[in-house]
């Protein structure tokens, strides 16, 4: 089955109910979006630029970042990439920005909050992303939004930075919702994004009060923790009233129960290791949206932990 699943991943996955999901792949470095690209990735969904940031004493600079982000548009063909902006705080450090030691660093200054406070990092930033071409594929990715002022601000930088450059098109521009606030704000956000990418990773540690990093509570802080879930069904929803699209990014996109449930909810794509991507796009292949989304709705009706939840979701797919 793993051979016949690996010559379909080229292929656009539709589930048996003709549901067209499109399976994207995360990736750190540039060299990894050709590794993406052989998997049948449809797109990047999440290109972290990080990596570029910590792997060096200083920032790169603008023709440094270019070159990268020019190699992970080349390695994917015709397929879109979406690459986050700078995604540092809380468990990132960058030796060179010297942030000051905070009592409570993930619900400190971190991700684009950081950003929006050193103007001239971002500038270098957006400017090296304006600058690959074609500009159609690209979509800019901004992490721990809070509310739609700071998308809206990066749009309006993004807007003087283009006229500057002369450029006549534009980038996409997203908000990832990892958030709570920006989940139950959804609706208002997909008014100002061109797409919402949802990390499971994040979203879930601020739901459940939870630390991602912590092994005491790795067992418990489930994606499929009932209140993500109403999270996420919020953020589709709020979505699909400005007919926005909505992805997922954090590991539940791969997670093998998990997917299906965010197939269920209604997410447009799942953004998964360059090496899961075939087994998604085969079970995608495999699975009755309706049918699964009848049955979910009716066990989120129910008082259920997301052991149990994560059990009847394997059972499911087993059975159908
Ligand atoms: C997430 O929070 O789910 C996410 C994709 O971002 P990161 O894991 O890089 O925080
Ligand atoms: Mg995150």
């Amino acid at each position: 089955r793993a051979r016949a699943e690996r010559q379909v991943a080229h292929e656009p996955a539709r589930t048996l109910d003709a549901a067209l999901i499109e399976v994207c792949a995360n990736v750190t470095g540039h060299e990894e979006a050709r590794v993406a690209h052989e998997a049948g990735a449809d797109g990047i969904g999440l290109m972290r630029s990080e990596f570029l940031f910590m792997a060096q004493s200083r920032a790169p600079d603008e023709q440094a970042q270019r070159d990268i982000y020019q190699q992970a548009l080349d390695g994917m063909g015709a397929h879109p990439v979406i690459i986050r902006t700078l995604d540092i705080g809380a468990d990132k450090q960058l030796d060179y920005l010297s942030l000051p030691p905070v009592p409570n660093p993930a619900l400190g200054t971190r991700g684009i909050r950081l950003m929006t406070r050193h103007q001239p990092l971002l500038d270098v930033q957006l400017r090296a992303l304006l600058s690959v071409r074609p500009l159609d594929r690209l979509g800019i990715m901004l992490p721990m939004v809070t509310e739609a002022a700071e998308l809206v601000a990066v749009r309006e930088r993004l807007e003087v930075l283009a006229q500057e450059m002369n450029l006549e098109g534009r980038p996409a521009l997203g908000a990832m919702i990892e958030v709570p606030a920006a989940a139950l704000c959804a609706d208002q956000l997909a008014q100002v994004a061109d797409f919402l990418s949802i990390g499971t990773n994040d979203l879930t540690q601020y739901t459940l009060a939870m630390d991602r990093e912590d092994p005491d509570l790795a067992g418990r802080a489930d994606v499929l923790h009932p209140a993500v879930l109403r999270l996420i069904d919020m953020t589709v929803k709020g979505a699909a009233m400005h007919r926005c699209p909505v992805g997922v990014c954090g590991a539940a996109a791969g997670d093998p129960q998990a997917w299906a449930a965010l197939v269920a909810l209604g997410v447009d794509e799942l953004s998964v290791e360059p090496a899961r991507v075939a087994a998604v796009k085969a079970g995608i292949r495999r699975l009755d949206r309706a049918a699964l989304s009848r049955a979910l709705r009716d066990w989120l009706d129910e008082p259920l932990d997301s052991i149990t939840l994560r059990q009847r979701l394997e059972q499911w797919l087993g059975e159908h």
